[in-house]
């Protein structure tokens, strides 16, 4: 049946949404998952879809849902692939959904505060239409200009603004999806329920496994009438997470806090940081009588915990510079293999993870980096971000090595009680370590969602969902 879908579709949906020219095929094969990459690089990368849908209206993408399940053809949905993941990853046999097209704004609605726009709209595009207005998203992923609202819901994603304005799940209003059996469901129509389960966490985080997120509505806030900031040098983590446990748990909420650890410190602050020491940085944004008592407060607590003043230049240059990163072909090409982990956990829990996870990098053969900061505070803990290098003697070495980073850092950070994934979701990097988080009750249950809403797995096949024992695992 495969074989004549392509042909079948454009017929039905044009030449203009049905693309199967080798450079669209090639373009469209991953996401920007690191090992994705590295695949590349050695040879070995994904093969191509067997076409690319590019749907620009709700219609064409129920068009698409309904002939792939009548051919029994599977559906990788994509965003903006600035997925980290491996969420989405091309196979010769699946059709590539590219929402990229589908990027109308519906509607801005300043009195209630809502921005509704189709999945595929650019975030940065979508918060650019809102801030003309006076308004903001508030929803700040270092990949703003390269990912799309509905990617931000598939993935349950995080803004570097999230202390005071929340994750994308606290954001988000109304949720419109296509489901497997070519019905819509729009989930979420005030600013709060208590009709029976929120179907809205369904599709949070879903990763294209549910159904094909089409619409998304946002709650905006007005933009912030001040904004100021603050700088501290940390001379240990403790003492660094300590105080910001205190200033969150007392009330205070700048929306950004960052803490880096002293190998950050250095190497992202060198002009403000102390040997051996981290760094601290803040933004307080609202209105001007709370910012200027925010600031205060931060101060008088900072120097109640032995923290060092540093010139706020060090926030504003990271205001700046803070969505420039380097290619993961920039150090591939130079046979080094880097990465990113994001995990979150209580206050208690959360030192001996870093100190966990650092130590267990550090004992992998040719590591060049093991470091780590943190970037979402919550009452009742925050998040690490670590980061690592490895530049194996053996090139051919790279996968193995970067496999086992992952492994080391997931393993700690469960073992000591935290989550294994904080922002970039499960994809197919960490599918297999979801029982950790979830429980096995917990991924059964999951399972049995998938089957209820999705029997013959027409959505993204291989990726959240570890397959059952007994059960291959799906590319
Ligand atoms: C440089 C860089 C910085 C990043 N910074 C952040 C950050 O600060 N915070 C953060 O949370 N993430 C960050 N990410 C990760 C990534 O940008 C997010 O996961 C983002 O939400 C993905 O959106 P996307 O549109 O690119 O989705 P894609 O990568 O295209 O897809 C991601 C997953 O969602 C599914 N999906 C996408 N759209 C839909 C849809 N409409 N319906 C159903 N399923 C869908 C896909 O199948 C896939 O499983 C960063 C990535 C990069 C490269």
């Amino acid at each position: 049946m495969s074989a004549s879908l392509p042909t079948d579709l454009a017929r039905q949906l044009g030449d203009d949404v049905v693309y199967n020219d080798a450079e669209v095929l090639d373009a469209h094969r991953h996401d920007y998952w690191v090992l994705a990459h590295l695949d590349d690089l050695e040879g070995r990368g994904a093969p191509r879809p067997l076409c690319v849908v590019r749907p620009r209206t709700v219609d064409h993408v129920v068009a698409c849902v309904n002939a792939c399940r009548n051919a029994g053809v599977a559906i990788v949905p994509a965003g903006l692939r600035s997925g980290v993941c491996g969420g989405v990853e091309a196979h010769p046999e699946r059709v590539l959904l590219d929402l990229s097209s589908l990027d109308r704004t519906r509607g801005i609605d300043s009195h209630n505060l809502l921005g509704a726009f189709d999945a595929g709209k650019r975030g940065i595009d979508a918060e650019r239409e809102v801030e003309a207005r006076g308004l903001t998203i508030g929803h700040w992923p270092q990949s703003i200009a390269v990912s799309s609202v509905g990617g931000w819901v598939a993935t349950r994603a995080s803004g570097q603004f999230s202390t005071a304005n929340g994750n994308i799940e606290d954001i988000v209003h109304t949720i419109e999806a296509v489901l497997a059996d070519g019905s819509t469901i729009t989930a979420g129509k005030a600013p709060r329920a208590a009709a029976g389960p929120d179907l809205r966490h369904l599709l949070l985080g879903s990763e294209g496994t549910l159904g094909i997120i089409t619409g998304v509505t946002l709650a905006l806030r007005r933009k912030a009438e001040a904004q100021d900031y603050s700088a501290y040098t940390v001379p240990n983590l403790t003492t660094g997470f300590e105080f910001q446990r205190e200033l969150v748990q007392s009330g205070w909420t700048p929306p950004v806090m960052r803490q880096y650890d002293a190998v950050e410190a250095q190497r992202s602050f060198a002009a403000h940081a102390k040997p051996d020491a981290g760094i601290l940085i803040l933004v307080h944004e609202g209105p001007a009588t709370r910012v200027a008592a925010e600031v205060t407060a931060t101060d008088a607590l900072a120097r109640r915990c032995g923290l060092g003043g540093v010139d706020t230049r060090a926030v504003t240059d990271w205001l700046d510079h803070r969505n420039t990163v380097p290619h993961w072909r920039a150090f591939l090409d130079k046979r080094i293999v880097v990465d990113t982990a994001e995990i979150s956990a209580s206050w208690d829990r959360i030192g001996a993870i870093y100190d966990a996870v650092i130590a267990s990098l550090n004992e992998v053969p040719e590591i060049l980096n093991a470091s780590a900061h943190s970037s979402h505070v919550y009452r009742t803990g925050l998040n690490l971000y670590f980061s690592f290098a490895v530049r194996p003697r053996d090139a051919a070495e790279m996968r193995v090595r970067y496999l086992d980073c992952w492994r080391r850092i997931v393993m700690a950070t469960a073992d000591h009680g935290g989550s294994i994934a904080h922002h970039h979701g499960i994809g197919r990097l960490r599918r297999d370590y979801l029982e950790l988080d979830l429980g096995a009750t917990g991924v059964e249950a999951l399972r049995a969602v998938k089957r209820a809403l999705d029997p013959n797995d027409l959505f993204n096949p291989g990726v959240l969902i570890p397959a059952a024992a007994g059960h291959p695992a799906d590319a």
